[in-house]
């Protein structure tokens, strides 16, 4: 069975509110089986929203639309779906009755305008809302279903999870969907796509999506069987194929975090970290930090942007940076190594580079970059070349940083 999600509300369409309900019916869905293959916002306009309504229905089994329910102008789905399916509305008394009493007991007066949600579409089976006002509806038309459910997400939630559940447990063939997911870093998108590809292509029925942000990247597999044992075992079979090209380059089966995974290995071998940061300006700090007990194991660092500062605060030798540039291997290694000795801490982490958009050290491109890492067992440091804006750039930085010190671990 196919889904398709239309959001109404003109306030989804600029940055004032996100779209999360589909988000969160999306998930529902797959979990019993259903694939939800489009999702369309449509503002609060009568004619788009009916047309929007009879192309989703004639692409689809089931259209799930949410908002617009609530008592104003241009709360307008219920008119919608009515105009699309050739229906009339009609007045429920019982829903009045429910929506009187609802305000009785909060002791509010209720404006007449809220009449408007006592409408259902002719037909239309009712859907209980323990959280707010307008019921959900749930609508059969020539074989498809039609649900409309408030926008509010408490109010969606409750009405999905309590009335259609159950509902479209009875309906929806029993399609089993099963997942893996790998978390990668290391190499760009590109070089990982061109690696794996031999191992997802002949699998038609996996689905494979690789999801990119900086430095990091994710491996979704998803496989849609009339079994949980037949999805299971294709997932696990395409997966392991998968596994097997990128070794250690995945660090998380689990979706945690790179910071996670090294903050992990630190507490584990009982070692501690610190950092030297210089173009990543504090952000390598402010990931290892975002981890709850991080504590157990980030001792503190220094953000040293000039030289003078790697200098000073360091110990970095002046010799090395008169020689090499601030964006270079002996500069790295040396910044790391002065951050583990100032700090005691077993190991230390060090960042050097140019964010950009220009360049301040000659001869330097902007993108190119210095890791360092030191451990008890001497220091090192590995070249970087990250293409991107400002900020990506940094954030490249600290992933690469944190894969060095993961594979160090
Ligand atoms: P109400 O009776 O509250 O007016 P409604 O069904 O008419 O409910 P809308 O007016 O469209 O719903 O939206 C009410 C609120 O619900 C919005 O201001 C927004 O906060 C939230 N909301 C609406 N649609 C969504 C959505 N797709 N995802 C997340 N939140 C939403
Ligand atoms: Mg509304």
């Amino acid at each position: 069975m196919n889904a398709e999600i239309i959001a109404v509300g003109s306030e989804l369409l600029g940055s004032d509110r996100i779209d999360t309900d589909s988000l969160f019916v999306t998930d529902q869905l797959n979990a019993l089986g259903v694939e939800v293959v489009q999702k369309t916002i449509i503002g609060d306009h009568l004619d788009r929203l009916a047309r929007a309504i009879n192309d989703s229905l004639s692409r689809c089994d089931m259209v799930i639309l949410s908002g617009g329910l609530g008592p104003t102008e241009d709360d307008l789905t219920r008119e919608a779906v009515a105009s699309a399916l050739g229906r009339k509305l009609v007045f429920d008394e019982a829903t009045l009755q429910f929506l009187r009493e609802r305000f009785a007991r909060l002791k509010r007066v209720m404006a007449e305008t809220n009449r408007r949600q006592a409408y259902l579409v002719e037909g239309a089976a009712k859907l209980r809302n323990s959280n707010g006002t307008a019921p959900g509806q749930w609508i059969e038309n020539d074989g498809r279903i039609i649900i409309l459910l408030p926008g509010p997400p408490r109010e969606l939630e409750a009405i999905f999870i309590e009335e259609c559940l159950p509902r479209l447990l009875e309906r929806v063939p029993r399609q089993m969907i099963r997942t893996r997911f790998f978390r990668v870093a290391g190499m760009p998108e590109s070089e990982l796509d061109q690696l794996i590809a031999p191992a997802y292509k002949p699998y038609t029925n996996v689905v494979t999506t690789i999801l990119a942000a900086a430095g990091d990247l994710q491996v979704h597999l998803r496989a849609r069987c009339d079994t949980a044992e037949q999805a299971e075992s294709l997932v696990e079979e395409a997966g392991a194929r998968i596994k097997a090209l990128l070794g250690d380059r995945i660090y998380s089966e689990n979706g945690d975090a790179l910071e996670v995974v090294a903050g992990g290995m630190l507490r584990a071998r009982g070692a501690t970290l610190a950092v030297a940061e210089s173009f990543t300006g504090g952000l390598l700090a402010a990931t290892l930090a975002n981890v709850p007990g991080s504590s157990d194991y980030l001792v503190g660092g220094m953000v040293t942007y000039t030289a003078e500062q790697k200098i000073r605060l360091l110990g970095v030798d002046p010799a090395l940076i008169e020689q090499y540039t601030v964006v270079s291997e002996p500069v790295a290694k040396a910044m790391a190594e002065g951050a583990r000795q100032k700090t005691g801490a077993t190991y230390a982490l060090s960042t050097t580079g140019e964010a950009g958009p220009q360049s301040a050290t000659p001869g330097v491109e902007p993108g190119t970059a210095w890791i360092g890492l030191a451990t008890p067992n001497g220091a090192k440091a590995v070249p970087m070349r990250f293409t991107g804006g400002r900020n990506l750039v940094r954030q490249f930085g600290v992933q690469a940083a944190l894969n060095l010190l993961r594979r160090e671990l």
